[in-house]
């Protein structure tokens, strides 16, 4: 690393960021921590109500325990679940308040852009050895550039959600009826109950987070019995969502598909799918959505959205320095198929570092929640894993960078949306038939639709994601079924 007198620009004081600033600080160097909010766990404090499905062992780092710990800091009991909060006030803000890392934390602080000194993305000459310069705008309206010998960019992508519209685009009317949609997973029983109460509520989006809205939605209409719930998907294949059940290592993970199974069942949560949503449309107090369904045009009158369909990273910022991205995920391009949600499904990976995150621009990575760009499986303990890999290349310490070491709880789903297809081969039973009879349709009727569902676990050795022969992380398959 040149211009080591400079201090290491980390973007963002989440968890992983957090993390890369303990491993600088172990190894000597000197962070300066750029956080956008104002106080730290921004973007975690936005879903501090919801329980994490990783207990605590799996949801530190071990420079941070290692700092914390001198500090006598006792670590929570390692089975149990945080919650986004626990997770803030336990362990995240107890490591920021230590007096060797708090003045390296700057609060308030947006990363606007990032370059080089004098340098701009199409100049060679000098490229590699120009330090750093970081656009910084505080949030009492001061600027200023700040010079860094590299950058960690741990800036996440919770605060950048996908729109509603199902090809990634804005759907027509949904910024003008912005009041009725929530991004991300509303405190439905806390802050926002009055919202959601007795009220016809759509959740939108396939993943942890719409499932975590689904689950507090159920919880609050047990008090208010009015409350309707419907969850719209783009896609049938129902186990995918419904994730591992016991095959999944992580309990609290298994339970969220198991709990939303059941109150699909018993007819609490109505299921329509495959529904892409293309317009909203005000309608006095409430809101269509109108959307396409194998059928056609079908609208449905609602009081509420709540969009959980993922999010991107902010690649503004970045737009100065030379980047090689996946084309699909905006993920670094190396990651790319690793986590691909085409082929995997899972929240496991195979064990990356500073070589999958390395960009064109030497001494620059993204890592954490952002280095995954839109693909949705990301853990903290990868991030972990990561930063500790980067940090080690930026000392030169490149043993260390190249011993990466990860081991994941596997999730227990195989399924993938290739076609329908498997990639453990699972096998499907029965398809179940969902009555969408009691929905409010305005325009055409919405038709009962067939959803996939897959049973039992079958990992067979055609499985396109053990070709490698290794004990897959992607899939859950074992190397002696793909031998
Ligand atoms: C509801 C939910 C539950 C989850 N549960 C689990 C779980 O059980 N287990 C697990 O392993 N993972 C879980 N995750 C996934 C993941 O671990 C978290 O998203 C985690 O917060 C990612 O950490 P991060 O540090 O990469 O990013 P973030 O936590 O998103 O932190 C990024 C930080 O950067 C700041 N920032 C953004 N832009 C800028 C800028 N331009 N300048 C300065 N600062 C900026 C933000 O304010 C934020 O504080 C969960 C995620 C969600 C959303």
């Amino acid at each position: 690393m040149t211009n080591r007198a400079l201090p290491v620009a980390v973007i963002g004081a989440g968890p992983v960021g957090l993390a890369a600033a303990a491993h600088l600080l172990e190894r000597g160097e000197t962070p300066i921590v750029f956080e956008s909010g104002d106080s730290i766990g921004a973007n975690v404090r936005s879903w501090q109500h919801v329980r994490m499905f990783s207990p605590w062992e799996y949801t530190v780092d071990s420079a941070t325990v290692r700092l914390l710990e001198s500090h006598g800091w006792q670590m929570p009991p390692a089975k149990e679940a945080p919650t986004g909060g626990d997770l803030v006030e336990l362990y995240m803000r107890p490591f920021a308040e230590l007096p060797e890392v708090k003045n390296h934390i700057h609060l308030n602080a947006r990363v606007v852009a990032v370059s080089r000194r004098n340098i701009d993305k199409m100049k060679d000459a000098g490229r590699e050895s120009a330090p750093f310069v970081l656009h910084i705008a505080y949030a009492d309206g001061r600027e200023k550039l700040i010079e860094a010998s590299a950058v960690i960019d741990a800036s996440g992508t919770w605060h950048k959600p996908n729109p509603l519209g199902s090809g990634g685009l804005v759907a027509v009317g949904e910024q003008r009826n912005s009041q009725h949609i929530f991004y991300g997973i509303p405190d439905v029983r806390g802050a926002h109950s009055t919202r959601y109460a007795n009220k016809r509520v759509m959740v939108v989006g396939s993943g942890h987070s719409a499932i975590n809205a689904l689950l507090e939605l159920a919880n609050l209409k047990q008090d208010y019995p009015e409350t309707t719930i419907y969850w719209v998907m783009r896609g049938t294949q129902l186990q995918k969502v419904y994730g591992g059940g016991e095959d999944d290592a992580l309990p609290a993970r298994a339970q969220l598909g198991t709990r939303t199974r059941a109150l699909v069942d018993a007819g609490l949560i109505e299921i329509v799918s495959p529904f892409r949503v293309s317009e909203i449309v005000a309608a006095g107090s409430a809101i269509d959505v109108i959307g396409e369904t194998p059928d056609g045009q079908a609208t449905l009158r609602v009081d509420e959205i709540i969009t959980a369909t993922g999010a991107r990273p902010d690649l503004d910022m970045l737009r100065e320095l030379r980047l090689e991205l996946d084309p699909s995920l905006e993920s670094s391009r190396a990651l790319g198929p690793m986590i691909d949600p085409n082929i995997h499904s899972c929240g496991t990976v195979r064990p990356h570092g500073e070589a999958e995150l390395r960009h064109p621009e030497k001494n620059f990575y993204i890592v954490g929640m952002k280095s995954y760009g839109r693909a949705p499986t990301f853990l903290l303990a990868t991030g972990y894993e990561q930063v500790r890999s980067v940090v080690a290349a930026l000392v030169g310490d490149w043993e260390a960078a190249r011993d990466v070491q990860l081991v994941l709880p596997e999730t227990g789903v195989c399924s993938t949306d290739l076609g329908g297809a498997s990639c453990c081969g699972t096998t499907s039973s029965q398809p179940a038939l969902l009555s969408l009879a009691s929905i409010p349709v305005i325009g055409t009727a919405l038709q009962p639709v067939v959803l996939q569902q897959t049973a039992t676990k079958d990992c067979g050795c055609a499985d396109t994601c053990c070709d490698d022969g290794v004990r897959s992380t992607t899939c859950g398959c074992e190397t002696t079924c793909c031998a």
